[in-house]
């Protein structure tokens, strides 16, 4: 349960740490956080020493609950309250229920947790990743993902809405999810179809779970995978599971999900390499292409950066299909 937290959070138990701690880096600092009887309490731990708090108690004590958590005369009685239980309902709304084993679907169900859990660790666990999440209510009020968890608590969890606005403030989900992404290695098709349609997409063959968590990002980009176990991953701020197999299904859901029909450039983009796309003269890419196709067609297109030429004959029939899905599922 130890965690690494920012020094900003944890001003009210400063006066515990000598003066030369009190404001060190935030990432050499750790607590372990406490919920008991409605007060907070913190356990320091400075490079796994374990700090005595008695020795650390003066004037500065005025709060009643941390001369409370003084009076503590051993660090083994903390620990105690800290691994005590906590009873909660949960209940789970619109597609975030596949994410659970079926008996939790669709409705209440009782959760036994550690006293100091936040939300968001709490909704991990039962297997939603954060980054499905849109709204939090805990017993009627929206809470963000750091709330901490009290015995009774009754969650009720949703998933973003992208097609209205209403009370948008209230989300945990980031406002304004950019225009851009990075796919995960099994979803290559997945890649090329959105490319197709404009949008700027990161795809290797390569990568690995850390290397697309870190350019998810480092490059704020949307994290399209069907790894839950990646999707969890802390630094990933938006990130979606995406449900369907068949790759013009996915393609759709992601569309739908992000309401990014707007936004939709048909070939803009490069399907190999993400590269821009631009009309060229047929006369600059005579070399690059079949001698007839220069007789069918004279309007060309290529990419910037791996200089590919597209005309429309290319893959004509398939695209217009694509196309023809696509402003079906818009307005189904
Ligand atoms: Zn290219």
């Amino acid at each position: 349960m130890l965690d690494q937290i920012r020094l900003d959070h944890i001003g009210n138990i400063r006066p515990f740490l000598t003066r030369h701690r009190r404001f060190q880096t935030p990432q050499h600092i750790q607590t372990h956080p406490i919920w008991k009887r409605g007060f907070q309490a913190a356990v320091y731990f400075y490079h796994t020493k374990l700090y005595d708090l008695r020795a650390r108690r003066n004037a500065d004590l005025a709060q009643p609950r941390l001369r409370l958590l003084a009076q503590f005369k051993r660090i083994e009685i903390i620990w105690r309250i800290g691994s005590m239980n906590h009873q909660i309902t949960l209940h789970f709304y619109g597609d975030l229920n596949p994410f659970l084993v079926p008996k939790r679907r669709d409705r209440d169900f009782d959760l036994t947790i550690d006293a100091g859990a936040t939300v968001k660790d709490t909704i991990e666990s039962v297997g939603v990743p954060h980054v499905e999440i849109g709204y939090i209510l805990v017993n009627g009020d929206s809470r963000p993902f750091d709330y901490m968890l009290q015995a009774g608590d009754h969650v009720s969890v949703y998933p973003p809405f992208y097609d209205f606005t209403l009370n948008h403030h209230l989300s945990v989900y980031p406002a304004n999810p950019p225009l851009a992404f990075v796919l995960d290695v099994h979803l290559g098709r997945l890649a090329a179809y959105l490319r197709m349609l404009g949008f700027d997409t990161h795809y290797s063959n390569f990568a690995d779970d850390d290397y697309l968590a870190q350019v998810s990002a480092d490059e704020n980009r949307i994290l399209l995978s069907r790894d839950i176990g990646l999707l969890k991953r802390k630094i990933v701020t938006y990130g979606y599971f995406v449900r369907a197999t068949d790759p013009e299904q996915q393609l759709i859901e992601v569309i739908r999900r992000y309401n990014f029909w707007d936004d939709i450039r048909m070939f803009s983009r490069c399907t190999l390499c993400n590269g821009l796309v631009g009309q060229v003269e047929s006369s600059t890419i005579a070399d690059l292409v079949p001698p007839d196709t220069l007789q069918f067609y004279d309007t060309f297109y290529q990419c910037s950066n791996c200089q590919k030429v597209y005309w429309r004959g290319s893959h004509h029939q398939r695209i217009d299909q694509l196309v023809a899905s696509l402003m079906a599922a818009r307005h189904e």
